[in-house]
């Protein structure tokens, strides 16, 4: 842990501006070593922290490129150690040259991750926040990036030390009581314990309530566009899309195949497949596209059912919209721009379309009115929009597994206290829980736990 590594920080490309990091006790020697300054006699060692200095880096074979260099001392510094951050030209040929300069002066190359891994080890950040240094870089819309950049700041941690210290102190007095039963130490009063019990479980519950809305924001939702032939699937992928992805005709079952593609609808991607018209078929080819698609709609996480908005549902309408009953669906009522469109669905269809659909949205694929009511409908069916409201989000399997057993080991006290068992026993449950936030934050986390997390990061973060 005490050498000094070095890494290009930026991306491997060409840009305006590239950054070779160095962190380490020998970072700023080594950064004096292939940094010139034209003030004389000024090395980047004695420079204050957070103070930045033009001049140039160069090798054996001369001068490189022009540099910023950037001063950090320990512990002021995102890994806590002493670092620099030579900002040069941004291009690869440069920065490859500046990084084996710095490896010749006495660096060695940093692996994945390992300046966010040696600010967790230095103790500047826990592992949910290190954690969201991926999730920030890799958020691509609002939300995501208010999110990650919430449990970069220790959102998650803020609420897990809160929780962890209150049930710290109530297996002290559990402890206390347990260990010293002659010292007249009075005993934790049930309401007491109650009470903190349910502070913790109202965390946990919050923290894991939002998981599943988290992880559609990051990952995208596989979705499926279903409906019967010519209701106009393919208008809307391509209305999606903005492109002319799916072939669109007006002679039915032309869609055979299943067209994939990855489309943003406000805030969510939804990973979209536009598949065959639903409907029964004597045609052998198409009918294996109906079949596959109507395989689609069952293992799609949203459905958008597109009905035709001009007649009136007939019987494939009626059974793509059975068949989305129960599931996390929207439907469609397609061609509002056909004037008339809005009273061609009888009473009946209306209560059909009511009962099997959560939200029911009137567009126009062709023209593209009502995108934004469906850009609010998947963002509430999805529950993405309460991710606006939540102050932390968990944002890895491992972190609400953690929260899982810490939940569990609460419910397992309350049930111990409820069966009137002694203190110890609800003490114990409540250790476990204790030693669940710690496996979550990394307190406690195994060196296999923390190498798997950092192994996902890539070199220079
Ligand atoms: P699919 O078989 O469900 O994929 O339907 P298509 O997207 O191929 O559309 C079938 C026909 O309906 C085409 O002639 C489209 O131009 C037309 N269509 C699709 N959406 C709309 C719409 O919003 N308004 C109008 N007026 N026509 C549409």
């Amino acid at each position: 842990m005490n050498s000094t590594i070095a890494a290009i920080s930026t991306a491997p490309a060409a840009a305006g501006i590239g950054v070779v990091r160095l962190s380490g006790p020998e970072a700023l020697v080594v950064a004096d070593r292939i940094f010139r300054s034209p003030r004389k006699g000024q090395s980047l060692k004695e420079l204050p922290g957070y103070t930045a200095r033009f001049g140039h880096v160069y090798d054996r074979e001369g001068d490189i490129d022009e540099c910023v260099a950037l001063v950090f001392h320990a512990p002021h510094s995102y890994t806590g150690e002493n670092m620099a951050e030579l900002s040069c030209h941004g291009g690869l040929y440069l920065l490859k040259r500046v990084l084996r300069a710095a490896l010749e002066a006495g660096a060695r190359p940093a692996g994945p991750g390992e300046f966010t891994r040696r600010a967790f080890v230095n103790g500047k950040i826990d592992l949910t926040r290190a954690e969201a240094v991926m999730d920030l870089i890799a958020a691509d819309g609002r939300l995501a990036a208010k999110t990650a950049l919430a449990a970069r700041e220790g959102a998650i941690f803020q609420k897990l030390r809160r929780l962890k210290e209150d049930l710290a102190g109530v297996c002290a007095g559990i402890a206390a009581y347990v260990d010293y039963p002659d010292d007249d130490i009075p005993e934790l009063a049930p309401d007491e314990l109650q009470a903190a019990l349910d502070r913790s479980e109202a965390i946990l519950t919050a923290l894991l309530s939002t998981f599943d809305a988290g992880r559609i924001l990051r990952e995208g939702i596989d979705t499926v566009i279903a409906g019967s032939p010519n209701v106009g699937k393919s208008t809307l992928m391509n209305l999606l899309a903005g492109c002319e992805r799916s072939i669109v005709t007006s002679a039915a079952g032309t869609t055979r195949d299943i067209v994939e593609e990855t489309v943003r609808v406000g805030d969510v991607k939804l990973r979209l497949s536009d598949t065959a018209g639903i409907r029964d078929t004597d045609n052998e080819a198409e009918a294996i596209g109906v079949d596959r698609a109507r395989k689609r709609m069952e293992s799609a996480l949203l459905l958008l059912c597109v009905f035709d908005g001009t007649r009136p549902l007939d019987e494939n309408d009626r059974a793509v919209a059975r068949a989305a009953a129960g599931k996390t669906a929207i439907a469609l009522i397609n061609k509002a721009d056909v004037t008339g469109s809005e009273d061609r669905l009888t009473e009946e269809d209306r209560v059909l379309l009511q009962d099997c659909f959560s939200r029911i949205v009137a567009l126009s694929a062709l023209e593209g009115s009502g995108r934004r009511e469906l850009e609010q409908a998947v963002q509430d069916v999805t529950g993405v929009e309460r991710l606006a409201e939540a102050d932390a989000v968990l944002a890895t399997e491992r972190q609400r597994q953690c929260a899982e057993t810490c939940l569990a080991c609460i419910q397992e006290a309350r049930q111990a206290l409820e069966a009137g068992l002694t203190l110890d026993v609800i003490g114990a449950s409540l250790d476990g829980a204790i030693a669940a936030v710690g496996q979550l934050t990394g307190e406690t986390a195994t060196e296999a736990v923390v190498n798997e997390i950092f192994a996902r990061f890539c070199v220079g973060k």
